[in-house]
Order: C-alpha cells, then structure tokens, then sequence
C-alpha cells in the first residue's frame, strides 16, 4: 500500500524525524477557519494524490494569505494531479530553502538487502542526478541501528524497519537556511504482505487503489469477497476498474499484463482488469464473475488465460459458467484457455452457451492468446 505525503510524515515524526507544521484538509471543510488554526502566513498548499512530480504537475502552489490558501484548496479539489483524484489537500508551513537533498531506503534487488541512498542533490528525480553525486550504502537487515552520517538516516531506519515498508523516501530533505534539517516530502510504500503485523494501524488509513481514486462499488465488493476468504485469499480477488466496455476474466499474472496489451492494440478497451490464478474455488470465481459481468454497458468478454500448471480449468469455468447462467450476456464472448481438466471446462462453456443463446467462441491452445484478442474485436465490432 502506497501512503499519502500526510500520512507517511507522520510515520516520520514518530520516529523523530523532522516535518513541517501542518494542516490536511478534506472535501467540505471550512479551509479559511483550518488556515487560521495553523498560524503560519506563508505556507505551501499541497494536493494528497499517490503518484509524485506533483510539483511539476500544478500539485504544489504556494499562498500567502488566507484568500490565496482558499482558492488554492478549492482549484486543487476540482482538479486531477497526474490523472489522480485529489483526495485531500495538506497545507504546510513554507520552508526557507537552503539545500534540498534525497533520501531513501528500498530494497536492492540485485544484492537482495536494503539499501540507503542519499543525494545532496535532491528535489529533482534522482534518476537525474548523476551518479557520481549519489551516495549508496548496503545495509543489514539483522541490524537495529546503523552507522550512517547522515541526517536522520537512524531514524529512517527504524521507520523502515518498524512499518515493514519497501520504501521510505524523503524528497527533498531540506536544509533551512538557519540550519535545520527538515523533511518536505515523505513517500512510503508499505508490504502488503506484512499487513497482518499491522492490523490496528491500517484500519485507520483511507482506504485507496492503485487508480489514485477512491474505489469503486465493485473493487469494494470484490475485495470483501476476499476479505470472508482464508485459504485461498488473494486468489481471484482482484478488480481494478477502468474505463472500457470489454469485461476481463484473466488467469496468469505475467500472460494477463501482455493480454491487456493485445487487447488494447486490437483498439478495444478494457472495462477491468481482473486475474483469477491460483485455483480458486467455483464460488469465489462465480461471485466475482457476477461483479465484473454488472458493469453497465459491457460490448464483449474475453477469458483469456495460457495453459495452466494446477488451477482447475473446469472447477473455475464451472464459476464463470454459474455468472452466465444468471445474467446471459447478448454481447460476444471469447475464450482461450488451457490446462487440467480443459476438455470438461470447455465442455461446461458450451452448453452454458447453447442453453443461453451466447454468441461465444472457443479456443485451445492451438490459438494464441493474442490472437484471440483479434477474434474478439472482430466479434464486436461486427455487433456494433
Ligand atoms: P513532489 O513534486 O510530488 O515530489 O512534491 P514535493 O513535496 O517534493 O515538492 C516539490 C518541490 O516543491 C520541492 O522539491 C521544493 O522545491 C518545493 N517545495 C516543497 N515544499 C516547499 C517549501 O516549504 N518551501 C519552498 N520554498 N519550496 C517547497
Ligand atoms: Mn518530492
């Protein structure tokens, strides 16, 4: 889960990590009165979106009175940072720049340990800075504190450690021209996988998608049906909606990136995005099926997957074949698909098919998936 800048400064702060005075905003609220409660003249208006380079994105503004600061708010509410939906507004005191720096630790993937990167050359991308002015030091997992001289890189650290996070990045670091280390920026990508170590504390962080937007009735619902799961949660629990017509009912992580790909070639844009791998049971996949199938206004739906190792092709075609039989799509419906049990599981679509009048073609893995992407255009841009 990525946090808002608001949220990880206060994961900061925790850990005595320096961070401005500061007051978030959401939607509705009275701006002129929280203004005023934060006794600062100059500050800076920022807009709360997951993604960065909000600066160069109009994200950033800065104010000077009360009637900037509410105008600010109120143009970064009716605007879209990067494409994301501005989910509140954090407005900070000012900074008297001397200095901006870089700070971050992640994981290496080539070495397989953290590592701290550090730049007196911050503010920008560091993928810009040269490299020769990036400082990098490996560090040991096993170890509690570190030896690092740099400004609150022990602090860093324990942020790190202690929220179990793939990411904590300070950008800038800035250093006030009266000396004082300071972050201005705090991005922090926590590990889903370790959610479960910090129940209480999540529940209270909004909830988000990977879109920038609050999410949709049907992300909600599809995530619920994961949440009253246990052995096989995360298996079919995924649905980011988009904003095309063809519904998706993907199996394979890696085949279902390249499928969306083919099918955004073929001119066709997809209404979701939804991968349903790991042998989930017919209900789960009959449940979800029926959520991706109530988008309004589908034009087609493509079930594509490449030839399964374990999941049980006619355990989870006997899923979607249930969400058929309940809403009889009139739109064209492709299927790829191969794996165990595939002879019963196309069996399965079949007479789902014939007892529903669908317009529905099949295929083995004698067609390649992409090629089945062409099939479904073809479908339906014949029915259109
Ligand atoms: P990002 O573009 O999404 O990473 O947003 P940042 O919070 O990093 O802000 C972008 C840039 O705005 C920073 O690199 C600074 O140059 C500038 N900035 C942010 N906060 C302040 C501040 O308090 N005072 C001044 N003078 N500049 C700021
Ligand atoms: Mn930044």
């Amino acid at each position: 889960m990525n946090l808002y800048e608001h949220e990880g400064k206060q994961l900061y702060k925790k850990q005595g990590i320096a961070i401005p005075k500061a007051v978030l905003i959401y939607r509705g609220e009275d701006i002129a009165l929280a203004y005023d409660d934060l006794v600062v003249e100059r500050v800076v208006v920022k807009a709360q979106v997951l993604s960065g380079k909000r600066g160069k994105n109009n994200g950033i503004l800065f104010c000077n009175n009360q009637k900037e600061v509410v105008a600010a708010v109120e143009q970064l509410f009716t605007a879209q940072i990067n494409g994301q939906y501005v989910a509140s507004v954090y407005v900070e005191e000012a900074l008297d720049i001397a200095t901006e720096a870089y700070l971050s630790i992640t994981y290496d993937t080539k070495t397989n340990q953290p590592v701290l990167v550090f730049s007196q050359q911050g503010g920008v991308d560091i993928e810009d800075v040269a490299d020769d002015h990036i400082e990098r030091h490996a560090l040991d997992i096993r170890q509690k504190d570190i030896d690092v001289d740099i400004p609150f890189a022990n602090e860093l650290w324990h942020c790190f450690l202690e929220e179990d996070a793939r990411l904590v990045e300070i950008n800038p670091l800035v250093k006030t021209k009266d000396g004082q280390w300071i972050a201005a920026d705090a991005k922090i990508a926590l590990d889903d996988d370790a959610s479960f170590r910090h129940k209480e504390d999540w529940v209270h962080y909004e909830s988000r998608t990977m879109m920038g937007r609050p999410p949709t009735e049907r992300e909600i619902a599809v995530e619920a049906i994961d949440q009253g799961e246990k052995y096989y949660q995360g298996t079919a629990g995924k649905y980011i909606e988009m904003d095309g017509d063809i519904a998706i009912l993907f199996s394979g992580g890696g085949a279902s990136i390249a499928n969306m790909d083919a099918l955004i070639k073929q001119g066709l844009k997809p209404a979701n995005y939804t991968e349903y791998s790991g042998n989930p049971p017919r209900e789960k996949v009959h449940q979800l099926a029926k959520i991706v199938l109530s988008k309004p206004g589908l034009k087609g739906l493509w079930i594509a997957g490449g030839v399964a190792n374990f999941t049980n092709v006619k355990e989870t075609f006997q899923g979607i074949v249930d969400a058929l039989d309940e809403v009889k799509p009139t739109y064209p419906i492709v299927v790829r698909r191969a794996g165990p049990f595939e002879k019963e599981g196309m069996q399965l679509m079949e007479d789902c098919a014939k007892r529903n009048n669908l317009t529905m073609q099949l295929f083995g893995k004698e067609m390649s998936m992409t090629e089945s992407a062409k099939v479904l255009a073809e479908q339906v841009n014949a029915t259109v």
